[in-house]
């Protein structure tokens, strides 16, 4: 039987790093096995799902590289099939409806409260009396439809990531609602367990792998299977994704869906690479730096930790140094490009293209994550300020002759590379200002400031800008 994995989202937010790191593992373990990866939207809760956030689901997968073999299939487009298995259940004296009201319903929570045990539906409506029946129905009330669920039952599956598992019947709250309130005789929308259950049956999973906090709702889920007669496919419960303090990574921890992590400035390759790892190892486990397609290779639940998995922010930012570092230019220019036009820095994106490469080629051993860029970008499209410890430099004795001679260079005819820069340099020396003098004042006259990066590469490109000569003049100004 070939492998059929799912990932399930809600469209109910942006796609969540924990629900795309779930997507990452369902993809690998799809592709380890030659199987099929299938993307089900789960929007039956009308009110909270929407359709931007289904696009942003979309594309956040794409962008990852998580392609999909069948789907996207819409929960919402299927509500007859989840009505015709209901009605089975229901065939089948599985199901029942409870007319029970809300009001009751806290009631009953309150006296449990009150008795100090956990809060349960009591089952009270298991066994209702067609007058019963006809009399609620009377007094307007509108059925939900409940699945059976026997206390003394013990649920236990083998889980790929968690071993044994095993759950008591008596604690799962008691009969489960599997579809919303209807006028009676009609059956209302599915909740998410069975609507889960029917899909799964429906599109044959043989894997289901999902965070861990769906274990709860395991043990309801193979009740289910096992009254609609369906096999029930093997699970695997991923760990969490943990905060630095341990805890579930929520929207308090500020970032959390991966587009705020693209809009970072993060590429897709470092953000999967680093998702493979949150909970997975190789088994080189000195070989942290992959593809998707090569984790794939080597991808098995044996390699899964059970416990949670700790966000580590140096860990992604150096994988992402990494990618950049070695991503061809013309890629990391399109990728520099909108940061730059962000930012209202003014260029021609093709007739300044070569220039624009020259800049990413100087910026990218440098970044760490792609808005790094406008903040080096600065000097090379904004006027400077000399900083005080420039303005230091410049008043140095020596100073002023060096970049008068370079101005003198800078006047001849001819095209000025990096090799006629460090001539020019050398050729200062000679008049005996020592070269490091020659430097950091060049330096603080381009750039207005003495760190940064390459001179010699800035150089060449502000000249190219037509920014070197009236930077080398106005410092002559302050110069000593
Ligand atoms: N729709 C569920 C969620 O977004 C996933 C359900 C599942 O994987 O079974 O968490």
């Amino acid at each position: 039987m070939s492998v059929r994995v799912r990932l399930a989202p809600s469209p109910t937010g942006n796609l969540h790093i924990g629900t795309a790191r779930t997507g990452v593992f369902n993809w690998l373990f799809a592709r380890h096995h030659g199987g099929q990866f299938i993307l089900r939207i789960e929007d039956t809760d009308e009110e909270r799902s929407r359709p931007e956030f289904t696009q942003n689901i979309l594309d956040g997968l794409t962008w990852l590289g998580l392609s999909w073999d069948e789907g996207p299939v819409f929960q919402s487009q299927r509500i007859d099939l989840y009505k015709k298995f209901t009605q089975q259940l229901l065939d089948q004296g599985l199901a029942y409806r409870c007319y029970c009201t809300a009001a009751e319903l806290e009631e009953m929570r309150d006296i449990q409260k009150a008795q100090g045990k956990a809060p349960r539906y009591d089952n009270r409506h298991r066994h209702l009396t067609p007058e019963q029946q006809a009399a609620f129905e009377a007094e307007g009330r509108h059925p939900v439809i409940r699945f059976q669920i026997e206390d003394d039952r013990e649920i236990s599956w083998h889980d790929l990531v968690r071993d044994r598992v095993t759950w008591r019947g008596a604690d799962l709250g008691g009969d489960m609602v599997i579809a919303r309130a209807a006028i009676g005789g009609t059956i209302g929308q599915p909740l998410y367990n069975f609507a889960v259950v029917v899909d799964d049956i429906d599109m044959q999973i043989t894997h289901i792998i999902r965070g861990e906090d769906h274990i709860g709702n395991t043990p309801k889920q193979i009740l289910l299977y096992e009254a609609l007669q369906a096999t029930i496919p093997t699970f695997a419960h991923t760990p969490l994704i943990l905060n630095e303090e341990g805890k579930k990574l929520s929207k308090r921890d500020g970032v959390t869906s991966l587009s705020e992590f693209q809009q970072m400035g993060y590429t897709p390759e470092a953000l999967a690479n680093y998702m493979t790892l949150l909970g997975w190892s190789p088994p080189d486990s000195t070989h942290e730096r992959f593809t998707l397609t090569e984790a794939a290779q080597e991808f098995s639940f044996d390699r899964v930790n059970k416990a949670g998995a700790k966000f580590d922010w140096d860990k992604l930012n150096w994988l992402n140094s990494q990618y950049l570092h070695e991503m061809p230019i013309p890629h990391l220019t399109d990728l520099l490009i909108p940061y730059w036009q962000a930012a209202g820095y003014e260029f021609d994106p093709i007739a300044s293209r070569p220039w624009l490469e020259q800049l990413a080629t100087l910026f990218g051993p440098s970044l760490v994550r792609l808005p790094d860029a406008v903040e080096m970008g600065q000097l090379f499209f904004r006027d400077i300020e000399i900083d005080g410890e420039a303005k230091a430099q410049l008043q140095q004795s020596g100073s002023a002759i060096a970049l008068q001679k370079i101005l003198e260079i800078l006047s001849q005819p001819g095209d000025f590379t990096e090799a006629t820069a460090q001539t020019a340099v050398q050729d200062v020396t000679k008049l005996g200002v020592k070269k490091g003098l020659v430097m950091r004042s060049l330096r603080a006259a381009l750039t207005g400031s003495l760190q940064g990066p390459d001179l010699m590469q800035s150089w060449v490109l502000l000249h190219q800008r037509g920014l070197a000569q009236p930077r080398l003049e106005e410092a002559l100004l302050l110069a000593q």
